[in-house]
């Protein structure tokens, strides 16, 4: 390959940025593909099989192991005041379960960090470093945590926490009591977030919405009331998204590399 310098030699400074960025997207386009192994870091129960339900269906047909990684738990998602929170946790873990068995998610790890009180903290980075290390995945799929306007602290703190773990596991100084359990530092090769401004990968999932529907069906103390309303959100929403890429339901990701992690003024183009 040329140079990127010399690529960018005669073209005006427009151009010149647009090759740049390019360059550095390269294996982009095939993230999902070429990811065997792949871990959904989520906030909450729910969160993945709302935003990525018909992905993850798809790559587990396609023979991918998925790992869900909850962050919370879920104590605070009702309006019901009579619903004692730790009652409504454990509603909320068996329905997570019982979607996950819909997909075909096998493995569940749960950090339960009380929710609407997660902080980016060093222990719960720790911990996720350490996740990455046992499981080595390819890919870590989580909540943008950059998207514009999002108030929810326990979504600002996982995407962020999700992408720090992302940047460092593969440094051996950092946690390094994971190296006397034998664990190795890994590389992750991908991070695809949801819920995203910037969209940059389309996932075709229009043989996968019903499955995805089911799934999230399932969560049933979030969306027995509304279910009717949200199907409908959920659908239009898919194929909002299915009109970028000319097929009838989509879900949208932004993916980077962990390059694209620190001091890189090219990843918000990416
Ligand atoms: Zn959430």
């Amino acid at each position: 390959m040329m140079p990127l310098e010399k690529m960018i030699e005669n073209l005006g400074f427009k151009e010149a940025w647009r090759e740049v960025t390019k360059a550095l997207s390269i294996g982009i386009e095939r993230a999902f593909q070429d990811s065997q192994t792949l871990m959904c870091i989520q906030p909450h129960i729910d969160d993945t099989d709302v935003a990525a339900g018909g992905t993850i269906a798809k790559l587990v047909e396609e023979g991918k192991k998925i790992i869900y990684v909850t962050m919370t738990d879920g104590r605070l998602g009702t309006s019901d005041p009579e619903l004692w929170p730790e009652k409504l946790a454990a509603i909320r873990r068996k329905e997570q379960e019982k979607a996950a068995e819909i997909l075909g998610v096998s493995e569940l790890v749960w950090l339960n960090y009380r929710d609407g009180e997660l902080t980016p903290s060093l222990k719960a980075r720790e911990e996720l470093i350490h996740l990455i290390r046992k499981y080595r995945p390819d890919m870590i799929i989580t909540v943008d945590p950059w998207l514009t306007y999002e108030a929810h602290p326990d979504h600002v703190a996982t995407g962020l926490l999700a992408s720090q773990a992302a940047l460092f596991a593969s440094f051996p100084h950092v946690a390094p009591g994971d190296l006397r359990d034998n664990l190795k530092p890994h590389q992750v090769k991908f991070i695809a977030y949801y819920w995203t401004r910037r969209p940059n990968t389309y996932i075709d999932i229009t043989g996968y919405i019903e499955k995805k529907l089911e799934a999230v069906k399932a969560h049933e103390s979030q969306f027995k009331s509304t279910w009717l309303q949200f199907e409908q959100l959920l659908k239009a929403y898919s194929r909002l998204m299915g009109k970028k890429i000319d097929v009838k339901y989509a879900e949208a990701f932004k993916v980077l590399k962990p390059i694209h992690l620190h001091s890189n003024i090219f990843s918000e183009d990416i």
